[in-house]
């Protein structure tokens, strides 16, 4: 009887859509947990954000099946799930499942979001270690310092500029390396009539570890980020995301407090990333 009752609850309450911007930004005003529940919102005509107040999940939806990139973790994965269907999209219908980086903040959901979803996980070698097992890799600078979490199988490597064609979205793989060897962003093009725009979905690229690690002892993960740095500022890119929402400003962006669209967005985010690691090598050098 009480199955019955909840059933029908869920039966007479349609999918009640997006939220705007703005309502986003309120929602999440104080709240920038990796775990704090969000509404959904739109970023583009195929690109919704579906995440938490802290951490992103992008939808792009097509009508031969949609693409998640990144799952935030595993208390959110739930969550996630219930906005791609307030959405009114069917999780099931979700074929892709994309990464930005193998961290516990971005990925700890993927385990529980492939279950629910039945999509392919798709990423690149060097990040196909940590995803199935979880562990972050020892000579991680933050290993010790995040939790571990669940990991799933890679269902399809990708190399760095392969694609992913889904209806008439291609998504395109960059790799960039330097917070993590697996480190990987994504482009797509989304139009409106005849307008249309590139988004790329820029990976973290901020040197991140305790005091007790020295970047400038471990050469070989200082050069990728380099390489990376240059790789993000050349990307056509004509609207920003990225994996930590606040790394680029986004929800106050999607408020229409900022502009959403910068064609300088991936050049100034690449330049933060690149003075943040000088300044970390500045002040090792000083301790
Ligand atoms: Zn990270």
């Amino acid at each position: 009887m009480f199955a019955s009752v909840l059933a029908l609850a869920f039966a007479a309450q349609p999918a009640a859509g997006p939220v705007t911007g703005a309502q986003l930004a309120e929602a999440c005003r104080g709240r920038s947990g990796w775990s704090d529940p969000a509404p959904p919102a739109r970023i583009a005509p195929n690109a919704f954000y579906v995440g938490t107040c802290g951490i992103s999940a992008i939808l792009i939806p097509t009508p031969r099946g949609h693409v998640l990139i990144d799952g935030a973790t595993a208390e959110a994965a739930p969550h996630i799930a219930a906005n791609i269907s307030r959405l009114g999209y069917r999780v099931r219908d979700v074929r892709y499942l994309l990464v930005s980086h193998e961290h516990v903040d971005h990925v700890g959901g993927i385990a529980e979001l492939k279950r629910l979803t039945g999509a392919r996980l798709v990423a690149r070698a060097e990040a196909r270690a940590v995803l199935e097992s979880g562990r972050t890799d020892p000579a991680d600078p933050q290993a010790g310092t995040i939790p571990d979490f669940e990991g799933a199988a890679v269902d399809q490597l990708i190399r760095d500029g392969g694609t992913i064609r889904i209806g008439s979205v291609v998504l395109t793989a960059h790799a960039t390396p330097g917070h993590t060897p697996g480190g990987t962003s994504w482009s797509w093009r989304t139009c409106a009539q005849a307008n249309c725009h590139t988004i790329v979905y820029a990976d973290s690229i901020s040197a991140v570890g305790p005091d007790s690690y020295r970047f400038a002892e471990h050469p070989a993960r200082v050069a990728p980020f380099r390489t990376s740095f240059a790789k993000v500022a050349a990307l056509r890119c004509d609207l920003l995301i990225t994996p930590h929402p606040g790394a680029s400003n986004l929800f106050a962006r999607m408020a229409g407090e900022a502009p959403l669209r910068d064609r300088n967005a991936c050049r100034a985010y690449a330049e933060a990333g690149r003075e943040r690691l000088d300044g970390r090598l500045a002040q090792e050098r000083g301790r």
